[in-house]
């Protein structure tokens, strides 16, 4: 099944809601059920799936995972990034969805998100549905 790319323009720290272009993939690949990739080629950034309804939890994420991984005297990789490289690695560069019906199975709540961590930066995402 052919790989769909997706582009966006990111913030500094962002969790951008990709849910409609996800499931743009999904209703195009024409398959009924199976299963959803939705992956990330970068390495300061990430796919997570978390809550769609309170932006607040989107910003309580990046608060705690701002606290979790601060910027660290002792890292040593000269971009200076390193922060946003274990942010990306804790939240991880894909997930996948169940598609039942020709429709995504993500709960009432559920929204996939591309996260940023060292924007902002034109980023892109890939979809494929098998
Ligand atoms: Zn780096």
């Amino acid at each position: 099944m052919a790989v769909r790319e997706f582009s966006l323009s990111t913030s500094r720290e962002d969790f951008v809601n990709i849910t409609r272009q996800v499931a743009e993939a999904v209703r195009d690949s024409g398959v009924t059920d199976g299963v959803c990739t939705v992956f990330c080629p970068h390495t300061t950034a990430a796919i997570t799936i978390n809550e769609n309804a309170d932006p607040d939890v989107v910003r309580d994420l990046l608060f705690a995972l701002a606290k979790t991984y601060p910027d660290r005297p002792e890292f040593r990789h000269a971009e200076g990034n390193s922060a946003a490289h274990l942010k990306s690695s804790t939240i991880g560069a894909s997930e996948q969805i169940i598609v039942s019906g020709g429709r995504l199975l993500l709960g009432t709540w559920q929204g996939i998100y591309f996260c940023e961590f060292d924007g902002p930066r034109s980023r892109r995402f890939y979809v494929q549905v098998t």
